[in-house]
Order: C-alpha cells, then sequence, then structure tokens
C-alpha cells in the first residue's frame, strides 16, 4: 500500500478542471454517468494522443528492432485459457446481502471473518450479512453470432499484449527480424474491476501501450535491465519529476516470471506512490502456452547458432490514460502573480506534450490587429494546435491558457502592425521576447521539440 505522499492531494481539483476546461468528462454524465469509464473531451484528447505518440515514437518509429502491431480486441476464447486468464483472472469478493455492496476480500474495512454472524458491513454496519469469499472474473464477457445462445462467449481482452503473442510469428516471418527484436502496440482493454476508481487511475476500460521483447534464453536478465532504464527515461523525458518517480521491484511473483518491477509515479495524497508501468521477465510461458494449445509451433529457428527454440519475452507495460493522469498531477500548480491580486492555476506541461501549443490574441479588435492575428493564428494552426481568443482582457485570455497549460501566449499589438513582430509570452517565466511574425513558426517549432 502507497504511504501519504509530501505532495498534496490535487485530484478533486483536476477532476473538476478536466470537466470544466473540456479534458475529461465522466461517460453518459447525461444519464448519471457509468462507473469508472470515462470520456476525453478535446484537451484531453489531444493530450492523451500526444502521449501514444510519444510512445510510438521512442518504442517503434525511432528503433529499428520493433515493429508495430494493431490486433483486435476480439480473439479466440482459447486465447485466454492459453494465457490463464480464465482460470486466474479472478479476485475473490464479498457481497454483503443487505446494501449489495461488493469488496475485495482483503478489504482491510471488514471486520470479522466473512461468511460468520460476527462480520460487519463497513458501508451499512450489518453484521451477519457478508458473503463468504468468492471468485469474480475480471474478464467482460459477450456473444459472438447472431443468436446469444448458440454463440461462442468472447471476451473483451483484458490486455493487449496476447495480440501480439499470437502474431509472434506472423510479425517475425513477414519483417524477416532476427531475435532480438520486440513487438509494440497501443490499444483498449477492458476489465470489470472491483475497486475502481480516482478519476482515470483504475478504470473499467483504458488504453494499454505494451511491448514485448523476444530474446534469446540466457540473454534475458540484461534485457530486462536495460528495459527498466530505458522505461524510467521515457517517463522523465516526458517531464515528470524525476523525484515523484521510482522503482519498485515485486517482491510476489508470478509463477511464469522470473523477475518483474513496477515504475512507480507519486499521485499525492492518500494515493501517493502507485503504478504506472510494469516490466516484466516473462520466461517463455506464454509462447509456450499458445504453441501447446494452439498446437502451432512458435519456435525461432537462429541460424548462425543452428539453434531451435522458444524465445523468452521481456514485457513493458504502460496504461495511456494512467501516465496521463500522472501528467496532470504533476502539471498542476496554484501560485501567485508577481504585481497582481489574482493568483493563477497552471499546468506546466512541458512544451511537447501540451495539448494546445500557442493562444494567439489580438490586443483590442480594431486598428488590423484582428487581421494581422488571424493570418498568424492561420499559419501557425498548419503547424500545431493553436487556440484563437479575441475575448475579454489579456491577462484573463493568458490565464486562461495557463489552466489548459499553453507554454506561448502570442499578441498581436499596435506595433505588430507597424513593425510585423508579435510579442511571445512563456508560461512559466512570464517573461516576453518580440519576434517577427515571419519567424514565429520556426520560434514555436524549436521549443516544443520533445526532450529526447
Ligand atoms: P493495478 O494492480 O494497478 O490495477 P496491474 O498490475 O493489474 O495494475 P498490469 O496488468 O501490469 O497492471 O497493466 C499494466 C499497466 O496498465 C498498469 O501499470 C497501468 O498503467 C495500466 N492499467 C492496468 N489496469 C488498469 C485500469 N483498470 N485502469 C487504467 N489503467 C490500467
Amino acid at each position: 500500500m502507497a504511504s501519504v505522499s509530501a505532495h498534496p492531494d490535487v485530484m478533486e481539483k483536476l477532476v473538476s478542471l478536466a470537466k470544466r476546461r473540456g479534458f475529461i468528462f465522466q461517460s453518459s454524465e447525461i444519464y448519471g454517468g457509468t462507473g469508472s469509464v470515462w470520456d476525453y473531451g478535446p484537451l484531453g484528447v489531444e493530450l492523451k494522443k500526444n502521449v501514444k505518440d510519444r510512445w510510438w515514437h521512442a518504442m517503434v518509429r525511432a528503433r529499428d528492432d520493433i515493429e508495430g502491431l494493431d490486433a483486435a480486441i476480439l480473439m479466440h476464447p482459447r486465447v485466454w485459457e492459453a494465457s490463464g486468464h480464465v482460470a486466474g483472472f479472478t479476485d475473490p469478493l464479498i457481497d454483503c446481502r443487505n446494501c449489495k455492496r461488493r469488496f475485495r476480500a482483503d478489504d482491510p474495512a471488514i471486520k470479522g471473518t466473512p461468511g460468520t454472524p460476527d462480520a460487519q458491513c463497513p458501508v451499512c454496519g450489518s453484521k451477519g450479512t457478508l458473503s463468504e469469499p468468492r471468485l469474480f472474473n475480471l474478464m467482460f464477457k459477450t456473444f459472438m453470432g447472431p443468436v446469444e445462445e448458440s454463440a461462442a462467449i468472447v471476451y473483451l481482452r483484458p490486455e493487449t499484449a496476447q495480440g501480439i503473442f499470437v502474431n509472434f510469428l506472423n510479425v517475425q516471418q513477414s519483417t524477416r527480424q532476427k531475435i532480438p527484436f520486440g513487438i509494440a502496440q497501443i490499444g483498449k482493454a477492458f476489465r470489470n474491476e472491483i475497486t475502481p476508481g480516482n478519476f482515470i487511475f483504475r478504470t473499467r476500460e483504458f488504453e494499454q501501450m505494451e511491448m514485448q521483447f523476444f530474446v534469446e534464453p540466457g540473454t534475458d536478465e540484461e534485457h530486462f535491465e536495460y528495459w527498466k532504464a530505458q522505461r524510467m527515461e521515457w517517463h522523465r523525458s516526458l517531464g515528470l519529476a524525476p523525484d515523484r518517480l521510482r522503482y519498485k521491484p515485486h517482491e510476489q511473483l508470478a509463477h511464469y516470471a522470473r523477475a518483474a518491477a513496477d515504475i512507480e509515479f507519486d499521485f499525492g495524497g492518500s494515493l501517493g506512490y502507485q503504478e504506472i508501468e510494469g516490466i516484466h521477465n516473462r520466461s517463455d510461458f506464454d509462447l509456450g502456452r499458445h504453441q501447446e494449445y494452439s498446437g502451432k509451433k512458435l519456435e525461432y529457428f537462429d541460424q548462425p547458432k543452428n539453434r531451435r527454440y522458444i524465445p523468452y519475452v521481456i514485457e513493458t507495460s504502460v496504461g495511456a490514460d494512467r501516465t496521463t493522469l500522472a501528467l496532470l498531477v504533476n502539471a498542476y500548480r496554484e501560485e501567485e502573480v508577481p504585481g497582481e491580486t489574482e493568483g493563477r492555476t497552471v499546468l506546466g506541461f512541458a512544451p511537447s506534450i501540451a495539448p494546445i501549443k500557442a493562444g494567439v490574441f489580438p490586443l483590442v479588435k480594431k486598428d488590423g490587429m484582428p487581421e494581422m492575428a488571424e493570418n498568424v493564428a492561420n499559419d501557425l494552426r498548419r503547424a500545431f494546435p493553436i487556440f484563437y481568443d479575441d475575448g475579454g482582457a489579456i491577462g484573463r485570455r493568458y490565464r486562461r491558457q495557463d489552466e489548459v497549460g499553453t507554454p506561448f501566449g502570442i499578441t498581436i499589438d499596435g506595433q505588430s502592425t507597424q513593425d510585423g513582430t508579435v510579442t511571445v509570452r512563456d508560461r512559466d517565466t512570464l517573461q516576453q521576447v518580440r519576434v517577427a511574425a515571419d519567424q514565429l513558426r520556426g520560434y514555436i517549432a524549436e521549443r516544443i521539440a520533445p526532450n529526447e
């Protein structure tokens, strides 16, 4: 369990800001909402897309030893028998017969032994109404085929990894990759979580970014260490504060795992340090099981060594939503503004991650300023997301962009129409510099480039 963090709990403020400014909305809100399912609004979709693009770039495009994949969500039901999810993807649960609430068996709030008369429900306080623990499968089930009764049961995938394992040979043979090499994909996963919550931290529908690196047995430990370091570097490159990131080795390993470590981020408050990514040495378990269940050989032939083997797998598995939440928490700050009575709220995203890169503002709606501002906006819009705003006092317009993390504010003022320069305000330092309007695109592009 996490210990209480030295960083403040900003979750409630973030949930409200996220809704007000169009980052994240509760799913089906007008119907009262769907439990632990969230929709990304105009700014949220840009923010999460930046996270996914950065991952794809680092893992696929910038390397020649990892291939991309986009496997389907629905898979053959035998996949989940082979993977162990049908038998093992379960949490023991306890029901209260009185208030109908459901708890994890290890919930520390439960007093007494569930299933006996002295056990007490932590919500309604009734005694003797708690059931014995029962296993509950976390996979969502549905039916494939026209008639429900006769159709086959299929599952919504609870992780993207299995789509990679079953395509191991397809990808290897079509790309002629040699071991060691990896396969990466980004996609939706679904888990009927028992204790979801903390906004988008644990949800029932989420996106994973997973990479399986196939290696020769015996070399797995060095690859595991390499990926642990690489992945930590990636989180830092997004702008997550290094002193809020740490490794957590797993004390208890799954039976097939040879090593596992989490990368944790300090979410602040009582949530504290929590996993955002897992790095696992999965041995030959997955390919071995799929070979056994499918009856198809999933071996690799190493020609120079004249050796045939089932590769070991080093997996890196990170949530796009959880990383997005870490970025929001990391970025949120409230501060005084020197010389002003009103403070400001800032999302201090790294410029490469910010959903909007620049705000464009005509100082006043006259004297040719709006026309010039529109030209500037149209030019910049072709290169990156910008926001045009000609309403209200300029200070207020700056503050509205600070609150959504826009790194630059470009103002077209009286001087602009005379000499063709504009002011560029830096969100963090509040410094303003004059830049020639025809140099702006290059000026901003240089400053929003990812720090890789
Ligand atoms: P947790 O115990 O925190 O639910 P896990 O150990 O089950 O996570 P993995 O199966 O290793 O998680 O999944 C890898 C990553 O996928 C996690 O580090 C997390 O970022 C993300 N993830 C897993 N489950 C969820 C979820 N329900 N909602 C959002 N992200 C999730």
